[in-house]
């Protein structure tokens, strides 16, 4: 990973503003991108937190740059997390703007996908997976505070996209990639003349970017997201990629993609070979794997302990390396029988 100077950024008519988040899994601020619209005015690729301090952070910034709310023509979320979206609402009715995000992130951001709303939702799903009520209690707690991050989006403000879109700005061209992994909606923009990847969640240079367990488009085997092994896919995808400057979500512009990507394959390696030591022994759920894979188990990161295990058990999986089976109404895991 190379630090990029970010210097050349206002001269493409790009403008970084990092806005606070209050809570630490975020990996930092979330950096919102003003760029600059053919035709006067600019667009707004992320908003940040809708805390009280991630507006002021982000009407600071702005004015900054001399960019008025006003004339603020769109805004753009990468995907339906808080730290992404969470001023689209307010921003939105002072300026009159449309908001637009990938489909699958859509009910996240008017308020019906919410983290806490799925877990409320999808409670038998996690008695399943093996997780005690009490901790599934806590966590919904935990979800719940999460509340005031964001305002819900007006539904008819909502414009979708799509993957190949091509999205016009003063400087350049951008094509809308549907990166699915962090959540099933996730979207990078990519200015290919530039080599330049507005990454958000789905390339970071110094967190892994939890590929998050997600029920919003399913619960069962086959309408289940798969975070991992989507996230697998939409990271090949990027390596692939020829770029000079990667703008992350949370931190400072880099490039070296193609390593970093390649270290975070053998991190997951590592915690699939946890997993199998483990399933060696004897059939686990989901839960009872998380203390195989985290050595100390912080309810607090509950969620996204379970996720990282869910993903990669899904990656097990579609490798025929591990199989599911129930057990007393729990969904159990093992390790294949190998064919002879
Ligand atoms: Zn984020
Ligand atoms: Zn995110």
């Amino acid at each position: 990973m190379i630090a990029v100077d970010e210097a050349f950024l206002p001269g493409v008519g790009i403008h970084k503003i990092p806005t606070p988040v209050p809570f630490m899994e975020a990996g930092g601020p979330a950096n919102a991108y003003a760029l600059e619209d053919v035709g006067g005015g600019f667009s707004l690729f992320d908003c940040g937190c809708g805390t009280d301090e991630g507006l002021a952070a982000l009407r600071e910034g702005l004015a900054s740059r001399g960019l008025e709310v006003k004339h603020l023509n769109r805004v753009i979320v990468s995907h339906g997390h808080v730290d992404h979206y969470g001023n689209a609402q307010t921003l939105a009715e002072e300026s009159g703007c449309e908001v637009f995000v990938h489909p699958h992130d859509l009910e996240k951001i008017v308020g019906e996908g919410r983290w806490y709303r799925q877990l409320e939702k999808s409670w038998g799903y996690f008695l399943r997976l093996g997780v005690p009520e009490a901790t599934l209690n806590a966590m919904l707690d935990g979800a719940k505070r999460s509340r005031p991050y964001a305002r819900p989006v007006d539904r008819a403000r909502v414009k979708t996209l799509a993957g190949g879109d091509a999205l016009q700005f003063k400087y350049f061209d951008a094509k809308v990639l549907h990166l699915p992994g962090h959540t099933p909606g996730l979207v990078c923009l990519h200015v290919e003349k530039r080599k330049l990847l507005f990454a958000d969640d789905h390339v970071l240079a110094k967190v892994s970017p939890n590929p998050l367990l997600d029920l919003s488009l399913g619960e069962t085997d086959d309408t289940k997201f798969k975070a991992l092994v989507s996230y697998y896919r939409s990271a090949r995808a990027v390596k692939a990629m020829e770029l000079e400057c990667l703008l992350p979500g949370h931190g400072e512009a880099f490039k070296g993609h193609v390593e970093l990507l390649e270290g975070l394959f053998q991190f997951y390696e590592l915690r699939q070979n946890r997993i199998m030591k483990r399933l060696g022994s004897e059939p686990a759920t989901v839960y009872e794997l998380v203390s195989a894979v985290f050595p100390r188990v912080d309810i607090g990161r509950m969620y996204l302990m379970l996720s990282e295990v869910m993903g990669n058990v899904e990656v097990l999986e579609e490798r025929g390396e591990l199989e599911r089976f129930e057990e007393g109404g729990r969904l159990k895991l093992r390790a294949a029988r190998r064919r002879v």
